[in-house]
């Protein structure tokens, strides 16, 4: 068996898989204000719910910039002292398991691939929620490295200061903070989860909303079909429940801006929910 990890500002999400399926799954709030050492326990103590005597492997996708099974940096929580963390080491000690880290938006491309069937071709893979993760798989090798941040594009040249020092980053105008920001300039002061059950409703400031955000991640998705030329561009992540609020201005964006022979790429929604990063780590 196998068990994948899922960290990030807003959620670990943790799967125990057994023959490339999964029979358990857990989600916990991270308590990521409160720092490094809270937020390492409550890592093990997630690993402690989901191990058993046949886990032969642990897997986990990180929030951040993973090197060498070490967290050196994420835009979204090294402010809090998440930082030059050997995540590997840590859980190696505890479980005496093998173990890999490695970033989560890579991990979530993974598990998008390894759960459809086709194995040629390039599928691209952009979690949206605290912030933008992304992966690449080429022809059955995910790209590693710091590849497939997607959310750190420059979509606006002098656009909204990021997390990261950029200015006009891509999750500035697509991601949580983002969705609340463009709701709360149309009067509306919601949570996102909120938002999108607005949307669904037929609230038109909500709708509006997730027109704006959609038409900048179709600027986004643009750059990403003109560089790669994918066969399959999955949307994950907590916005993704936006659905086709999100995902139908996105497309039309994306189509006026791309070459004309790239236009049909498919865009699909996550076949693994939230969980994609967590089997995609179990499953590397
Ligand atoms: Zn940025």
């Amino acid at each position: 068996m196998r068990i994948g990890l899922d960290i990030g500002a807003t959620n670990i999400k943790g799967v125990l898989v057994k023959n490339r399926k999964i029979i358990k799954k857990i989600i916990l709030q991270t308590k990521t204000e409160q720092g490094k050492n809270i937020i390492i326990k409550q890592i093990l103590d997630a690993l402690h719910l989901l191990y058993n005597r046949n886990v032969d492997f642990i897997g986990i996708g990180a929030a951040g910039v993973v090197k060498n099974g070490t967290i050196v940096y994420s835009a979204n929580m090294s402010r809090y002292g998440w930082k030059n963390i050997n995540l590997e080491s840590i859980v190696k000690n505890e479980f005496r398991t093998k173990t890999t880290v490695i970033n989560d938006g890579q991990s979530a491309a993974w598990g998008e691939f390894v759960i459809r069937e086709k194995r040629e071709g390039t599928l691209v893979c952009l979690t949206i929620g605290t912030g933008i993760g992304g992966g690449i798989v080429i022809n059955g090798k995910l790209i590693n490295g710091t590849a497939g941040e997607f959310g750190h594009m420059t979509i606006d040249v002098n656009g909204r200061k990021c997390t990261c020092g950029n200015k006009g980053c891509l999750e500035e105008y697509v991601s949580d903070r983002a969705i609340r920001r463009i709701a709360r300039s149309y009067g509306l002061e919601a949570t996102t989860k909120e938002i999108i059950n607005a949307a669904k409703k037929g609230n038109q400031k909500a709708i509006r909303t997730f027109e704006v955000a959609g038409k900048y991640l179709g600027i986004g998705l643009s750059n990403i079909v003109n560089i790669l030329d994918p066969d399959i561009i999955v949307i994950g992540g907590g916005i993704s429940k936006a659905g086709r609020f999100l995902l139908a201005p996105a497309k039309r964006e994306m189509k006026k801006r791309v070459m004309p022979m790239n236009r049909s790429v498919k865009i699909e929604k996550t076949r693994l929910g939230v969980f994609s990063s967590a089997y995609g780590a179990a499953m590397l």
